[in-house]
């Protein structure tokens, strides 16, 4: 912990608090810091050039063009001068040295910490196949990719979505909106499959192919081909060529944190932090899509969460630890996605579910999925049904045990049976 009143911008080559990574993560770090009169010296070192800005609309409104750059920056860059917080951009750290308390950046500059804290979130997973850095091929992870995919579009016809995660799906959806014509390739046999049960796969299904996506599952991508340097198809495990003068790869990302391991940080899919967001090292913490944690609704098996939740849930328990609060991280995990008109929010993690309950009619294009692990409620996926993922958090929070022909009732409220079910009143008759 530090006192607030310590030094603050002594020099330009030591902070207090040094932040890496400007992301979600780092950035409100930095602001509740501030909000918690934290008066010493702060600085956010980060490797892409912009103030920090959300992630989110990436693959929505400012792909879609309904929302410039300026609009998704977290927040103007007056806030951070007038707050003394030091935004040391476009400069990566490749190393750190936690005896010295110093990191070291890739143009070779060394700058002193008091406390440091990693929220360096990861990089996109990259396509390992032959044809992978042809011209042509994108990553929507950062606003340069989008920029540079966004620039290619007026000659771009067929683009072919490598993965049907969310990006993947969200990309495809403004793109149809575009005119283009989309395939999405998959290995699963379904689009979602990490973190969705079957019923919300099949209704996204449905709706990308009925706005004109092709979908194919179980399939491998076995090379990009080209000519001239830029794409022409995807090459798939068969042999098909399938032609597309675009390609999007939304295969997920790789945690941002080799300088820290390097460093002797445990960890390996992320850096492994405990309750309080804390590294194995002296004082290093860590936050956000790269921090490895026991997630109490994964039944405290390591994960790591790549949403805006969690990033700024665990930048406020870092916060508060750097300001004298020790406070564990338990937050529900929280999600949300745009596609088309439909705008689904989850909460809690369906992963390792054995029941899925439909609530509401698909059809009708505002339902809700609940799902069950031994009669607990675990998750809830809501489809344009803002009023259950509201009332039903609470059934998350508490592990409820409903039955579930009451859950599926749409004329009881999910208000209801969490207040009952807290009482301890039966809801399994
Ligand atoms: P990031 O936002 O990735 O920030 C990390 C920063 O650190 C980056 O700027 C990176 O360049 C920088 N960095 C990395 N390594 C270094 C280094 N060595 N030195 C210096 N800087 C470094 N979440 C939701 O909850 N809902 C959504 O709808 C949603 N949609 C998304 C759509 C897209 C297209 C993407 C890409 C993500 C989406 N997410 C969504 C996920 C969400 O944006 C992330 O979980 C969130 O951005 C994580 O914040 P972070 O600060 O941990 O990491």
């Amino acid at each position: 912990m530090l006192d607030a009143g310590q030094s603050r911008g002594v020099s330009v080559d030591h902070y207090d608090i040094l932040i890496v990574g400007g992301g979600h993560a780092g950035a409100n770090l930095a602001i509740g810091l501030r909000q918690r009169k934290f008066t010493g010296s702060i600085a956010i070192v980060g490797e892409e050039p912009e103030l920090p800005y959300e992630r989110p609309p990436l693959s929505k409104e400012y792909l879609a063009g309904d929302k410039p750059f300026e609009r998704i920056l977290i927040r103007p860059a007056a806030f951070w001068q007038e707050r003394d917080i030091a935004m040391l951009t476009g400069q990566r750290v490749t190393s750190v040295d936690p005896d010295g308390r110093s990191v070291t950046t890739a143009a070779g500059q060394a700058i002193g910490y008091g406390e440091l804290v990693w929220a360096a979130g990861g990089h996109a997973r990259r396509l390992a196949c032959m044809g992978g850095d042809l011209a042509g091929v994108h990553s929507v992870r950062s606003r340069a990719d989008v920029d540079r995919l966004m620039g290619e579009l007026a000659t771009t016809r067929r683009v072919a979505v490598i993965g049907g995660g969310y990006i993947g799906l969200e990309a495809a959806a403004v793109l149809t909106k575009f005119g283009k014509t989309v395939t999405i390739f998959e290995t699963q046999d379904r689009v979602l499959a990490r973190v969705a049960g079957r019923e919300l796969s099949r209704f996204y299904q449905e709706e990308h192919r009925a706005h004109g996506v092709e979908m194919r599952f179980e399939i491998m991508v076995d090379a990009i081909v080209g000519a001239d340097g830029r794409v022409t198809g995807v090459r798939l495990a068969d042999g098909e060529i399938s032609p597309c003068d675009m390609v999007i790869v939304g295969i997920g990302i790789i945690p941002a944190v080799e300088p820290l391991l390097s460093a002797g940080a445990e960890g390996g899919n992320g850096v492994a932090v405990d309750e309080y967001c804390r590294t194995s090292l002296p004082h290093v913490h860590a936050i956000g899509d790269c921090a490895l944690h026991a997630n109490p609704f994964a039944d405290n098996l390591p994960i790591r969460l790549e949403s805006v939740q969690n990033a700024n849930d665990q930048a406020t328990i870092v916060a508060k630890a750097l300001t004298g609060t020790l406070e564990p991280y338990a937050a529900v995990p929280w999600f949300w996605s745009n596609q088309y008109d439909l705008k689904l929010q989850t909460v809690g993690l369906s992963a390792g579910h054995d029941a899925e309950v439909t609530r509401g009619d698909p059809a009708s294009r505002s339902f809700s999925i609940l799902y069950l692990k031994e009669g607990q409620v675990v998750a809830l996926d809501c489809v344009n049904a803002t009023r259950d993922y509201v009332q039903g958090r609470a059934l998350v929070t508490g592990r409820s045990h409903v039955a579930p022909e009451r859950l599926a009732d749409t004329d009881i409220p999910l208000k209801e049976m969490a207040l009952l079910s807290q009482d301890g009143s039966a809801l399994d008759a």
